[in-house]
């Protein structure tokens, strides 16, 4: 599949919800988005550091002067989460995993320095700020009279993923449950249950709007993307891992096919390897959540 060029960003997707899309450089930073409220607006994810955050800054002033109430992290991964401390005294929310895992990993500022040199002047700046409002598997949140649901599907690219769902707008943020263009990492998730939460979302969540983690704004097409990667992923690692392969030749031995082309193919090499992990039963077990019956949806 030949691999489109799309625009970076704020682009509002309805009235007073924008996406604001990273397609410069690469796809490999997330995107972001904001919804503006009767009397405040909820950030969806804070971007990685100042010198992303500050230009991000000035594009939401062109649109909205009110004040930005809520930040909310999809997951932990950095790109999502690190630039939190931007938007305080704004509320961080987030999955109770998110937090914890944020907790737990820290900053690690060698090895910042060593994955992204080219911000090697803002990681010294970075401060820890993991959410401090944190929900088990919903939360509302009621922007006067706009309404946002934050649902935690189980363990999916992580084991703390928050989805950001407009029912009247049938908007969806998905944070990193979808890739489009760049390889899905599965590396902190699990796959099995990532696949059975891609179904669910499908099946059950009426959204017509779709903002992957990464990639342009779009509809379920994200998705059933996705769930493709991780099928083949899943298949091509079972049918390996039960011939006694090792993680290098099951990843060498998948063919790609339409996603050859998406940035980042080699992280098949560490989607390999969690897949390995889950079949030796290395993994937490995931959660099921009401999300898994589709009852976050239905009835309301
Ligand atoms: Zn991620």
């Amino acid at each position: 599949m030949a691999v489109p060029n799309w625009k970076s960003g704020l682009q509002e997707i309805a009235d007073g919800v924008f996406a604001y899309i990273n397609a410069q450089p690469r796809a490999a930073i997330c995107n972001s988005g904001i919804i503006i409220g009767d009397d405040g607006v909820m950030v969806i994810d804070g971007l990685m550091v100042g010198s992303m955050v500050r230009p991000y800054l000035e594009q939401i002033r062109k649109v909205t002067s009110k004040p930005i109430r809520y930040v909310v992290n999809t997951h932990h991964h950095i790109d999502h989460s690190f630039g939190n401390q931007f938007y305080l005294p704004a509320e961080v929310l987030g999955h109770r995993a998110c937090r914890e895992i944020m907790l737990a990993k820290g900053v690690d500022q060698e090895d910042l320095e060593k994955r992204f040199p080219m911000y090697k002047e803002d990681w010294p700046k970075v401060r820890l700020t993991p959410p401090s409002v944190t929900y088990e598997d919903k939360m509302v949140v009621h922007l006067g009279g706009r309404v946002v649901e934050l649902l935690h599907p189980g363990a999916a690219h992580t084991y703390g993923d928050t989805l950001i769902y407009m029912p009247k707008e049938k908007v969806l943020f998905t944070g990193d449950i979808a890739f489009q263009y760049l390889t899905p990492l599965a590396a902190d998730g699990h796959i099995s249950h990532w696949i059975r939460v891609e179904e669910s979302i499908i099946k059950y969540l009426d959204a017509t709007t779709i903002v992957p983690g990464h990639g342009p704004v779009g509809d379920k097409t994200a998705l059933v993307l996705t769930l493709g990667y991780l099928k083949l992923l899943k298949r091509t690692s079972r049918l390996h891992f039960r011939r006694g392969a090792s993680v290098d030749d099951a990843a060498r031995a998948m063919r790609l096919g339409e996603y050859a082309d998406w940035e980042e193919p080699e992280r098949v090499l560490r989607n390999m390897a969690r897949a390995f992990q889950e079949f030796r039963g290395e993994l937490p077990k995931p959660l099921r959540t009401r999300f898994d019956k589709g009852l976050h949806v239905a009835p309301r």
